[in-house]
């Protein structure tokens, strides 16, 4: 609600459109959004069909010159006022995210708390793209380097928190002089692009500088592939970012990939048993396992498997599941039955070939209970597999190269968690697994708006988000000479 009263954003502005220099009516017809916890229709946004997105595009590139030689002061402004607009109704915010993403009230309290540090930080990129001064090859001349907008991005971005996804990527584009097209997931199409597109036109962002362009597989392949687009920022699955890399590719353009993660807890034999036990339950079962940085390998030393099983069990068996908006729920439904039907995959499987399930494992519709499995060996996808959902692998090792080497055993390297008495030996153990974020003593899923986020091998294209890495991910380099004083 506003302060007179009115809801918003007021759906008579926005159902069944897109956003693209104003709300308008689409090509490419509308699509629903449902709740998952209740199966209630929750809204309807339009779908940008390929000729939505060509005149998106050519919007965005004509927009492309006035925001980037637009004074940094006008962008700070923006953003500022777009972090006001965000405090003022991070009450809806919290509302949409929790119907949308099927979160409990924290997550959606998370993602608020995540967008306004991401927003704050690209306060201070605004006024930041560095340069150097060159010595010149000709004395008494001009050499200066500095880095300039890429022009048009384009942000793909799945379901699991639509609203920090959004801004964790548009937010430093648009203080460095980019403009932007979100294409948001169509499980999440207003908290992850309408509400996103309602902030920014509250905070006064000029027509065509941030458009919004819901749809699916077809409407993220158009983005890719349209040839105002000079970067395309994806976060989503390994698959799918092998194909939109490929799209982008063909079109020569940057491409950064926020992929999928096998990530492991490892829990050394002098580490605080009840301490790790926590942090694993926190990193698996927290949002539904639904996360990249979630914990899909728990490696603990055989000394403490038995304790710490029975201590992670015990956090399995506390959490109630339901309805997110429901007091004293924790874990929420699975997002869609398409997921709900895989993570049963990889349990039926893996238990079919001999692995232990200790609570858990078997769901009622999209509510699946946080679930403990041990007896997991290295051939069952219980292991091998990305499970994105509440399911706790738990694997012994004895000794300490051992554990280095099962975390390692995985295509993907994106986040680590290391727990130890020691953190010198815990860091020791970190440097050696091959990731792109490792905490000790910690969660494996951990996010800051001035940190490099970002993975290793399936996990990206070595691309990274956050801090100084959005300077270099969302700016390119230009070189000038002169034969004197400029
Ligand atoms: P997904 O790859 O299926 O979809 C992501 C986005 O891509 C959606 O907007 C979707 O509509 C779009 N898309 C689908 N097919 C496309 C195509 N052919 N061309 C262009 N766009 C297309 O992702 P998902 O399975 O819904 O999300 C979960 C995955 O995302 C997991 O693997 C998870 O680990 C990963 N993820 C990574 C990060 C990170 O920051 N590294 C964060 C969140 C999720």
């Amino acid at each position: 609600m506003t302060g007179n009263g009115k809801t918003w954003p007021d759906p008579v502005e926005w159902t069944g459109k897109i956003y693209s220099a104003g709300w308008r009516e689409s090509e490419g017809g509308t699509l629903q959004v449902i709740e998952p916890a209740t199966g209630h229709a929750l809204a309807e946004v339009g779908v940008a069909s390929s000729v939505d997105v060509a005149r998106a595009g050519a919007r965005a590139a004509q927009a492309a010159g006035d925001w980037a030689a637009a004074a940094p002061s006008d962008r700070i402004d923006v953003l500022l006022r777009a972090s006001s607009a965000l405090r003022e109704h991070s009450a809806t915010f919290r509302d949409w995210i929790v119907r949308e993403s099927a979160g409990v009230p924290a997550k959606g309290d998370y993602e608020i708390t995540a967008a306004l540090a991401q927003l704050t930080h690209a306060v201070g990129l605004a006024s930041r793209p560095p340069g150097e001064v060159l010595t010149p090859q000709t004395p008494g001349g001009t050499s200066l380097a500095w880095r300039v907008p890429l022009g048009v991005v384009g942000v793909i971005n799945p379901w699991n928190a639509p609203l920090l996804f959004a801004v964790r990527a548009l937010a430093p584009a648009l203080a460095l002089g980019n403009t932007v097209l979100l294409k948001p997931d169509p499980l999440t199409p207003v908290s992850g692009g309408v509400l996103v597109a309602r902030l920014f036109e509250d905070a006064g962002l000029p027509d065509g500088v941030l458009q919004v362009l819901p749809g699916g597989a077809e409407t993220g392949q158009a983005v890719a592939a349209d040839p105002h687009v000079a970067m395309v920022a994806f976060t989503g699955s390994a698959e799918v970012g092998r194909v939109v890399a490929g799209v982008a590719g063909e079109g020569l353009k940057r491409v950064a990939l926020e992929l999928g993660g096998k990530n492991s807890l490892v829990v050394l034999e002098d580490a605080d048993v009840d301490a790790a036990a926590l942090a694993g339950a926190v990193s698996t079962f927290g949002y539904q396992g639904q996360a990249c940085v979630a914990a899909g390998r728990h490696l603990v030393h055989a000394d403490l498997v038995e304790a710490y099983t029975d201590a992670l069990v015990g956090h399995a068996r506390t959490l109630r599941v339901g309805d997110p908006r429901v007091e004293g729920v924790s874990i929420g439904p699975i997002i869609s039955e398409r997921l709900a039907t895989r993570i049963e995959r990889i349990v039926d499987e893996s238990v079919a070939g001999g692995a232990r399930v200790l609570t858990g494992g078997r769901r009622d519709g999209l509510f699946y209970p946080p679930t403990v499995l041990d007896r997991v060996d290295r051939a069952m996808p219980a292991f091998t597999e990305e499970i994105f959902g509440p399911v706790a692998p738990v694997i012994p090792f004895h000794r300490e190269a051992e554990a280095i080497e099962i975390a390692n055993d995985t295509a993907y390297g994106l986040t680590a968690a290391v727990h130890s008495g020691s953190v010198q030996r815990a860091t020791a153990v970190a440097e050696q697994l091959r990731t792109g974020m490792v905490h000790i003593n910690d969660v494996s899923a951990k996010d800051a708006a001035n940190a490099p986020f970002g993975g290793m091998g399936l996990s990206g294209n070595g691309s990274r988000i956050g801090g100084s890495a959005s300077l270099e991910e969302f700016t390119q380099w230009r070189w000038l000479t002169a034969p004197g004083p400029v």
